[in-house]
């Protein structure tokens, strides 16, 4: 059995990070960019007014100071000639400031009368212009290897640009297996439950960047899994849910051994996740979860996340762990890490007295899993422990 660090270090000699696509900006959220963006303009394109109110030639005023409006500057319409020191230009926020525009002075600080207007009391001692070039300037990069958030997406639009190349999705292929299982909205028989996984672990990957297929579901026979094999094979990754184990009705290793599977490895020291495989058919990596649906959801957030990451060419792909605090005593653990569910907050973080793997709504009630290293002693509230974010 491999640790959790070297199965996420075989599943990344299994992932090669996608090739690239050029859509329209506002298909581009939530993409990685693949290409540095770099500014051919400046922002604002010249110096323009903060506010509503007159444009002057000067930046000293005092109280009662008289000057004589000229005409007026909005946005889109710039007022084509110089002001003088006594004279003024009615201006709008967003219009390029005249020339000789020293300072703006908003609306709520004159009093205006016809064409002029007098300065008043409890001057707002702010020019309100804003510089050519002050929110970005040309040669301005916005780099690739982000995930663009709709604050990107608002720069690269000031920036002029309407295409950008971005990492092509990666496409997942899940795949349940198992002659209980029905989708959600069947009709169960008295024996059967619903595949959840697929659809939780859907979920997961499209939130982080993956274009996920759920397929239909494999009975336990060879046949059927090589059919729905077959049907995936123009994925990225290709994820199989349950029948990973060593029952006699697991037989997702035979089947795709029949395939080509190059296997990687199969079991992993951790808990829940233990009977993980991976490996490759056609170049093509393949990763066998556990079928308990807590097992093959911590495993999604453990090495499935990070894969899809890697696809997407991004740096730090590995779950960010921190440490806190235990609110509550746990027991000596075993041979393998344990991913407890557990609930933290600002004051520490409390494991799930429940573990067992089938839990789905122990895993809702969770917003981190506690790590606990192989063959950790019993630890006691207070005392210092490693988590990951869920
Ligand atoms: P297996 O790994 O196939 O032995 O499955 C382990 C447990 O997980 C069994 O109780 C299965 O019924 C359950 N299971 C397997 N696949 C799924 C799935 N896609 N959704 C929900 N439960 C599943
Ligand atoms: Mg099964």
């Amino acid at each position: 059995m491999i640790s959790v660090k070297e199965a996420q270090a075989h599943l990344f000699d299994l992932t090669t990070p996608l090739s690239t696509e050029i859509v329209r900006l506002e298909h581009a959220c939530g993409r990685v960019l693949s290409k540095d963006v770099v500014a051919d303009r400046d922002q604002p394109p010249f110096a323009s007014s903060a506010m509503d109110g007159y444009a002057i030639a000067r930046k000293v005023v005092a109280v009662g100071d008289i000057f004589h409006i000229i005409g007026e500057a909005a946005a889109g319409h710039r007022f084509e000639r110089p002001i003088s020191a006594d004279q003024a230009v009615r201006i709008f926020t967003g219009a390029p400031v005249p020339e000789g525009t020293q300072r703006i002075l908003i609306q709520e600080d004159v009093e205006r009368d016809r064409d002029k207007i007098a300065v008043g009391n409890d001057l707002d001692p702010n020019l309100y212009i804003r510089p050519s070039g002050g929110d970005f300037k040309v040669g301005h990069v916005v780099k690739a290897g982000i995930i663009l958030q709709p604050s990107n997406i608002a720069l690269l639009a000031a920036m002029n640009t309407c295409l950008v190349k971005i990492v092509k999705k990666p496409v997942v292929a899940l795949i349940s297996t198992g002659d209980e299982l029905v989708m959600p909205g069947e009709t169960p028989l008295s024996d059967q439950i619903i595949a959840s996984n697929t659809y939780g672990l859907a979920a997961l990957l499209e939130n982080n960047g993956a274009e996920a297929r759920i397929f239909p579901i494999a009975r336990d026979t060879l046949t059927s899994l090589q059919y729905v094999f077959d049907l995936a094979q123009d994925a990225d990754l290709i994820v199989t849910i349950g029948g990973a184990s060593v029952g006699d009705h697991d037989l997702v290793a035979e089947a795709s051994a029949n395939l080509g599977m190059q296997q990687s490895f199969y079991k992993v020291a951790m808990r829940p996740g233990k009977p993980l495989m991976a490996g490759k058919i056609h170049n093509r990596a393949i990763v066998g979860l556990p079928g308990n649906p807590v097992s093959a959801m911590v495993c999604g957030h453990v090495f499935l996340v990070p894969m899809i990451k890697k696809l997407l060419g991004l740096s730090n792909v590995l779950p960010e762990t921190y440490e806190t605090v235990l609110l509550n005593d746990v027991e000596a653990n075993r041979a393998r890490t344990h991913y407890c569910r557990a609930v933290l907050s600002s004051d520490g973080i409390r494991v799930a007295e429940q573990q067992d793997s089938s839990l789905l709504s122990v895993l809702v009630n969770a917003n981190a899993l506690a790590i606990r290293e192989p063959n950790a002693p019993p630890a006691k509230a207070g005392e210092p422990i490693k988590y990951m974010q869920l």
